[in-house]
């Protein structure tokens, strides 16, 4: 049995194995995919990837040693009921999100954009941008508030660089009082120019851009539809992406996918991987363009659409700087931002939330306010639990809250999405491993 990803030190300190003596089963949260040297075992608990060669994998049960190994690493257990077990663990984990310092804010410096994506969810809110006098009462509330050794800001919108005052006059006073802060950023890109890049360098203190490419260049101009007569606004965001990626800030291109769009993000794919390959800190994803009720534009069905995703993100991965998201090593005590404790949101006009995709409605309060809605952030916490949830794989690290809007029609595509991310990991973490063992060897 070879080791290729480690248990997570939370599930290795807190489950015990069960007696060698017993008689034990595959645990149902133990993922079996066959490769070149035998077969990969995944734990879906304690996020343990193992190599089991031709004739481990068809004799552990009947060879001692490897089965009292495979218990010690929870991949045999005993129980019938199983998710008990990851029910208790789950409470314990739970306690770590309690009262944390609140020390991660997403600043919305407007709502209002300079692009018109036909699929944005924001197109019918209101557009109003952050002005100067809220921009200084964000920064001096976030002082007020931080008692923390760092703070994270995330810049969203609406575009964020749409205004920028708004993100200099609060980066100055933070700056101004030493408070200790870096920042990230969901952009479209277009407004960056070099001067405004080592501002957000030297000042803003930002380390990653999030930039979203639907299609090659006439694709991407036609779905952007941005508000400028730019020919070509496809051809500055790439050399925009080329002066953040060489002043070091780590930019990651998000490809959204539908069925307009297949075979064109596989041209884009690859003009991205020969222009940006280069850089170490260039990341790229695909994700399946869907609204919150996870309907997929265009797709005749989710089978077509999920095979067209594994396909592009399956390349993006080999090429070594595919990321995917939402499958994490360390163990999840929450969702997301929205059942944080240490995160909020601060809309243009100063009002809090808990979600960066709510901006009407469901806030908790305002950096005018002294307290919170504590009655709305605990709905925020509330999870999905459903009678399928008992066999579901996935239940050992799934959080899916009942208020998030990408749930409202429950988990169904949810699950797809998720266990083709992790078939794909474990087979990425595999190639990584057998990279690994080559290079030692020589
Ligand atoms: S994906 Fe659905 S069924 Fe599975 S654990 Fe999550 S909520 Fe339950
Ligand atoms: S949309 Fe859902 S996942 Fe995203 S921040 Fe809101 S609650 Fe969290």
């Amino acid at each position: 049995m070879k080791i290729i990803c480690p248990s997570n030190d939370a599930v290795k300190r807190l489950i015990k194995p069960c007696d060698y003596h017993k008689d034990v089963h595959l645990s149902k949260y133990c993922l079996r995919i066959p490769c070149m040297e035998g077969e990969l075992f995944y734990n879906n608990l304690s996020h343990e990837l193992i190599l089991l060669d031709e004739e481990e994998k068809n004799n552990y049960l009947n060879n001692q040693k490897l089965k009292e190994e495979l218990i010690d690493h929870l991949f045999l257990v005993n129980e019938d009921d199983e998710t008990k077990r990851v029910n208790e663990f789950k409470n314990i984990i739970s306690l770590f999100n309690r009262k944390k310092d609140l020390n991660k804010f997403v600043i919305f410096p407007t709502t209002d954009c300079n692009a018109r994506c036909f699929y944005c969810y924001e197109l019918t809110r209101k557009r109003i941008h952050m002005n100067e006098e809220v921009a200084k009462d964000v920064a001096n509330y976030i002082i007020k508030k931080n008692n923390s050794n760092k703070i994270s800001i995330q810049w969203f919108g609406g575009e964020p660089l749409y205004n920028y005052k708004a993100i200099d006059i609060i980066s100055d006073i933070l700056n101004e009082k030493r408070i200790n802060f870096n920042s990230t950023m969901v952009s479209n890109g277009y407004l960056f120019d070099e001067e405004l890049i080592d501002k957000a360098v030297n000042k803003w203190h930002l380390e990653y851009v999030q930039i979203t490419i639907d299609g090659t260049e006439e694709l991407y101009n036609a779905t952007k539809a941005y508000i400028y007569k730019d020919p070509s606004p496809f051809k500055k965001i790439i050399n925009n992406m080329h002066l953040l990626l060489e002043k070091g800030i780590r930019v990651e291109a998000r490809l959204n996918m539908d069925n307009r769009n297949v075979d064109d993000l596989n041209i884009l794919s690859d003009q991205l991987l020969s222009e940006f390959g280069k850089y170490n800190n260039f990341t790229i994803y695909t994700r399946l363009l869907k609204d919150f009720g996870h309907k997929i534009h265009e797709f005749n069905s989710i089978k077509e659409a999920l095979d067209n995703y594994e396909k592009l993100q399956n390349k993006l991965l080999a090429s070594g700087h595919g990321q995917i998201h939402y499958v994490q090593k360390e163990y999840q005590y929450n969702q997301c931002m929205a059942d944080d404790d240490g995160s909020i949101t601060i809309l243009p006009d100063g009002r809090i939330g808990k979600c960066e995709h709510e901006s009407e409605e469901n806030l908790i309060g305002s950096i005018y306010d002294e307290s919170f809605d504590e009655e709305m952030i605990k709905s925020w916490k509330d999870s999905i639990y459903i009678e399928d949830c008992n066999n579901c794989f996935l239940y050992p690290n799934c959080i899916l809250l009942k208020k998030c809007a990408w749930n409202i029609d429950g988990c169904d595509m949810y699950r797809q999405e998720a266990l083709i991310n992790i078939k794909n990991k474990i087979l990425a973490e595999y190639n990584r491993y057998k990279k690994d063992s080559i290079l030692k060897e020589l």
